[in-house]
């Protein structure tokens, strides 16, 4: 078999994890296996200890202070904490949640089974270049509205959101804002202080930590912000997660926060550089490419387009052998995308498209070969069907 070069331009669905993550995790699986709720000898204190020094690094990624991190199974679990916690310790309050269209299905799940369950949801459209509409917002919530959620970057079009307006508005009609940080965190600065959010979802196998577990931010001060638990026993995590910690998945998720804020900045520049030069390269070889979300509001390595007249499976099936690229999200690729279509793109058009996510290991060599093939795919594609 001949070497065949595979460049995997799939960040957004998951990441490596890095090396070094992986170094400060294997002594917690095996020598150092404590449980870090045995307190009486040193076996569990030590473990303990690393759990509590991975909060004070998921804290200061984003500006938090350790108490207000719950560590969870991923951002799955932190979304559904969050809304149906809220929903739950919050019935005094009201009955309502606003969020848009474009969220990540554990958001829109999340909110549906609310709904079955008898509370309200407002789901706000959003303009063609991905954002919501502020005035839109401003007349969705209400002084029965519990929480505000919006995603703090998009996982399909990489769109950033207008987190401290949305704070802003939310805390006018005493409503919360919860954001699902998990494709912003780590790659654009992300401080729940400066922005002013109450609850944030993360999740460590997004940002080069493993799969498994994340974490929920819950603010503490000036107000206090209390969810009740999704799940009953021995009150882990100021009761709001009951269960035996995963304590060298934690420690990975520290690590990987930690290396995170320690490149952030220069990362995000290599990776902006190298995704416009994706765009171009694509925009020289297909001169009407479709470009999909705003170019301003976005992560620096995110680049979705399309490409009219080709058909997306034939697309996608070609490029499979060399390229790790999707339609979309991981979890609904067979189906037009619901984010392009709230953009307004056509079925054929949504269908169409690549959603290429660069990060820690793309080079420029990477990105040269998939404008290439890409490139070479889409003129085959329309040369055998001419639209
Ligand atoms: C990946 C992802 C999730 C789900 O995270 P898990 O840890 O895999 O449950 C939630 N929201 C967004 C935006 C994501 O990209």
């Amino acid at each position: 078999m001949t070497d065949r070069r595979f460049v995997y331009l799939d960040y957004h669905a998951t990441t490596p994890v890095d090396p070094e993550v992986l170094d400060a995790m294997l002594p917690w699986f095996t020598e150092r296996f404590g449980n870090a709720a045995s307190r009486q000898y040193r076996l569990g204190w030590e473990a303990l200890e690393a759990v509590e020094s991975a909060r004070e690094q998921v804290a200061a990624l984003i500006g938090a202070d350790a108490k207000e991190i719950v560590f969870t199974s991923g951002a799955t679990e932190s979304n559904n904490l969050a809304l149906k916690g809220l929903a739950e310790a919050c019935r005094e309050k009201g009955s309502h949640f606003v969020t848009v269209v474009t969220e990540h299905k554990s958001v829109l799940d999340t909110l549906k089974r609310l709904e079955h369950d008898g509370y309200d949801v407002t789901y706000l459209p959003v303009a063609n270049d991905g954002l919501v509409d502020l005035n839109r917002v401003r007349e969705a919530v209400t002084t029965n509205t519990i929480a505000l959620s919006v995603m703090a970057a998009n996982n399909e079009i990489g769109v950033l959101a207008q987190l401290s307006d949305l704070a802003a508005i939310a805390h006018e009609k005493g409503a919360l804002l919860h954001t699902d940080a998990v494709q912003a965190v780590g790659k654009v600065p992300f401080n729940v202080n400066k922005i002013g959010v109450d609850l944030a979802s993360l999740t460590a196998h997004k940002f080069y930590g493993p799969k498994g577990v994340g974490a929920l931010y819950v603010r503490r001060r000036p107000r206090r912000v209390s969810v009740t638990p999704l799940l009953d026993g021995g009150g882990h995590e100021r009761g709001m997660r009951s269960g035996t910690l995963n304590v060298p998945g934690i420690v990975g998720l520290g690590a990987a926060a930690s290396m995170a804020a320690k490149v952030l900045t220069e990362e995000s520049t290599r990776l902006k550089r190298l995704r416009d030069r994706l765009l171009k390269g694509l925009q020289a070889r297909v001169p009407d490419l479709v470009l999909n979300g705003s170019m301003q509001a976005r992560l620096p390595g995110n680049l979705n387009v399309s490409f009219p007249g080709v058909d997306g499976e034939a697309l996608l099936v070609s490029l499979s052998d060399d390229l790790a690229v999707s339609s979309g999200a991981a979890c609904t690729a067979a189906e037009p995308s619901y984010v392009l279509k709230a953009l307004g793109r056509k079925t054929e058009l949504a269908l169409a498209t690549l959603r290429f996510g660069l990060g820690r290991w793309t080079t420029e060599e990477d990105v040269n070969f998939a404008v290439a093939r890409a490139g070479e795919v889409v003129t085959r594609l329309r040369a055998m069907s001419p639209v």
